[in-house]
C-alpha cells in the first residue's frame, strides 16, 4: 500500500467507522454468535496471494463486527463503561502511524514527555497529593496497560520494599552496618528464603480478583478479610488489624494492602483512613488504593468526599485509576501513581549495556521501563491528551455527572417499584438492586430470594437487547444474589435507562407470573 492507496484506504476506513456508529443504536448490545462461528467462517491459512483492501475491510464489516458485543451501546450496562470516543481513536491512530517500543527516553523523547505531562494533568484533574505528581521528583505518574497489571507491578515492588526492610533487621546486614563491613553475598538470596513464602497479601472478600491473581502469580499467599452488609460491605480497619496480627502470631509477613474505591460489586469504597492506619503502625505494609472505576470521579470535587478522597490524598502508597472505563479513552489506559517512585524504580530497573544512555547516565530523564514489568511499551498518552484537551476539564466533569444523574433516576425508580428493591446506596453511575416481590425487609440472605435473582438473571442473559450482570453479595450475614446496573456509557441516554429498566420489569414479572 502507498502513500496514495492509505489515503483512500484510510477515508474509507473513517467512513465505515461512521457508518458503525451511526447504526449502533439499531444493533442488539450483545453479540448473537455461537462460540466458533468466526473459526469456521474463515480459513486455516492465510491468502498466498495480497487481497484487495477495499474486501478485506468489507469482511471486517461482514464477519467480525457480527460478534462484537457494543460496549459502545447506549443500552450497554454490564461490568463497567469501556468507553471509546472519537478523540481517542484519533489519538491512536497518530500512535499507529509513529509506532516504537518507548522503553527509554531516548527511544522517542516525546513518547516519556507527552505521558509525564498528562499525568501531571491528571494528578491535577484529580487533585491528588503534590507527592503523586511526576515534577515533584519523588513521586509521580506511569500508563500500565490495566488495573490488574498495575497491582501486580506494585506488589512486587512492595515485596522488594519489604525484604529490604527485613534484611536491614537481619543480624549478619545490622552488624556489617555497624562494622563498615559489607554482610557476605548470599545475603539477599537468604532473606528471599527465609521470607519469601511468608509474604501476604491483603484486601477484602470484595476486592477485585487482581488481589488473588497478583498473589497466585507470586506464590503469595491472598487473605480476603471479610465484610458486613451492615458497613455496606466497605473494608475496615479493625477486621484488617485482627487478620494481621493473627498473621504475624503465626510467622507470617504482612506486605501489602489492597484498599478499594469503588468496588466492583456494589462500588462500596473501603475506610481508606482506617486502613491506611493499619498500615502505618507495621512498617512493611505497602498501602495500594484500586479506583480502576470511580476514581476518575474525582475530577468532580462535589463527589470527592464520599469517595474519601483526602483519606487517599494521605494515606495510599499508590493510587490507581482506568482511564479506560470510565474516562472516555479507549482501552488500554490505566494510570498507576506511586508516592515514592524509588519503590518501583528499585524493583525493576535493569539495565544491560545496550540500554543506557547518557541522558539517563546523567538523571536527567525517565526510563519508564523501570517503573514497569515489561522492557517496551505503548505510546498510549495521545488518546488521553485529545482527549482531555478536546473535552476539557469542565466537559470531563460534565460527562462523569451525567452518568451519576441517570443512576440517581434509575435508583429513583426502582426505590418506589413494589417489585424491586436497592440493595445498596446508589454508588456514583451504578445502581445494585434485586426482585424482591414480597419487600420482606429481613430476608437478606434468603435462599428463595437469591433462586428467584438467579432466575431473573438467567432470563436477561437470553436477551440480546440488554447486557445486565448479576454479583453474589457476599458478606457476613450470608450471601445474596443481586444484580446491577451501571449508567457511566458515553453514550447512554435517559431513553436508553428506561428502555432497559423496562425489560428487566417485564421480565422480573413474567418471572413472577411463571412462579404463580
Ligand atoms: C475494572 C476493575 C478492575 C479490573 O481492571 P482491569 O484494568 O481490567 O485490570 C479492578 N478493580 C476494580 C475496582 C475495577 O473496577
Amino acid at each position: 500500500m502507498d502513500i496514495e492507496a492509505f489515503r483512500k484506504a484510510g477515508y474509507a476506513a473513517i467512513d465505515r467507522i461512521c457508518d458503525y456508529y451511526a447504526t449502533l443504536a439499531e444493533r442488539p448490545v450483545k453479540a448473537e454468535v455461537k462460540p466458533g462461528y468466526l473459526i469456521n467462517a474463515l480459513p486455516d491459512h492465510p491468502p498466498e496471494q495480497g487481497e484487495d483492501f477495499e474486501v478485506i475491510s468489507s469482511e471486517f464489516e461482514k464477519h467480525v463486527l457480527p460478534g462484537i458485543t457494543h460496549w459502545q451501546h447506549g443500552k450497554f450496562t454490564a461490568y463497567f463503561p469501556s468507553i471509546s470516543t472519537f478523540e481517542s481513536m484519533i489519538g491512536e491512530l497518530y500512535t499507529a502511524s509513529v509506532s516504537n517500543p518507548g522503553f527509554n527516553w531516548i527511544c522517542s523523547p516525546a513518547c516519556t514527555e507527552l505521558e509525564q505531562v498528562v499525568l501531571d494533568w491528571c494528578a491535577n484533574l484529580f487533585d491528588l497529593h503534590p507527592d503523586f505528581y511526576i515534577k515533584s521528583k519523588r513521586g509521580g505518574g506511569v500508563i500500565i496497560t490495566t488495573a490488574s497489571e498495575v497491582v501486580l507491578t506494585v506488589a512486587i515492588a512492595a515485596r522488594e520494599r519489604a525484604l529490604r526492610i527485613l534484611s536491614e533487621k537481619e543480624p549478619d546486614v545490622e552488624e556489617g552496618v555497624k562494622t563498615g563491613r559489607v554482610p557476605d553475598s548470599d545475603t539477599p538470596m537468604k532473606i528471599r528464603e527465609k521470607y519469601g513464602q511468608r509474604l501476604v497479601i491483603y484486601g477484602s472478600t470484595h476486592t477485585h480478583s487482581l488481589g488473588a491473581k497478583a498473589a497466585l502469580l507470586l506464590g503469595l499467599q491472598w487473605k480476603a478479610v471479610p465484610v458486613s452488609a451492615a458497613d455496606n460491605y466497605s473494608l475496615r480497619g479493625d477486621a484488617l488489624r485482627r487478620v494481621i496480627e493473627e498473621d504475624i502470631a503465626n510467622g507470617l509477613v504482612p506486605f501489602f494492602v489492597i484498599g478499594t474505591v469503588g468496588t466492583t460489586n456494589t462500588g462500596a469504597v473501603d475506610r481508606i483512613a482506617e486502613i491506611g492506619q493499619v498500615c502505618r503502625d507495621y512498617p512493611t505494609l505497602f498501602f495500594h488504593v484500586d479506583a480502576a472505576w470511580a476514581g476518575v470521579a474525582y475530577s468532580v470535587p462535589s463527589l470527592r468526599e464520599s469517595l474519601r478522597h483526602a483519606e487517599v490524598n494521605e494515606y495510599a502508597d499508590s493510587f490507581c485509576t482506568n482511564m479506560h472505563k470510565w474516562g472516555l479513552v479507549g482501552f488500554d489506559c490505566s494510570l498507576l501513581y506511586v508516592r515514592n517512585r524509588q519503590t518501583l524504580t528499585s524493583a525493576m530497573s535493569m539495565t544491560p549495556f545496550y540500554l543506557r544512555s547518557k541522558e539517563s547516565e546523567a538523571g536527567e530523564v525517565i526510563d519508564y521501563r523501570n517503573w514497569q514489568l515489561a522492557l517496551g511499551r505503548r505510546f498510549r498518552s495521545p488518546k488521553l491528551w485529545f482527549v482531555l484537551r478536546s473535552f476539557g476539564v469542565s466537559g470531563f466533569q460534565k460527562h462523569i455527572q451525567r452518568g451519576v444523574e441517570l443512576s440517581s433516576r434509575l435508583g429513583d425508580m426502582i426505590r418506589s417499584s413494589a417489585r424491586f428493591e436497592l440493595v445498596t446506596p446508589q454508588s456514583l453511575s451504578m445502581v445494585v438492586f434485586r426482585l424482591n416481590p414480597g419487600q420482606s425487609p429481613n430476608a437478606l440472605a434468603s435462599d428463595d430470594l437469591n433462586k428467584l435473582n438467579s432466575k431473573l438473571s438467567s432470563r436477561l442473559d437470553h436477551r440480546s437487547d440488554v447486557f445486565i450482570t448479576p454479583a453474589m453479595l457476599g458478606s457476613e450475614e450470608g450471601n445474596m444474589e443481586v444484580l446491577r446496573i451501571q449508567t457511566g456509557g458515553y453514550r447512554t441516554t435517559m431513553e436508553d435507562v428506561l428502555a432497559v429498566w423496562k425489560v428487566v420489569e417485564e421480565e422480573g414479572e413474567a418471572l413472577l407470573r411463571e412462579r404463580e
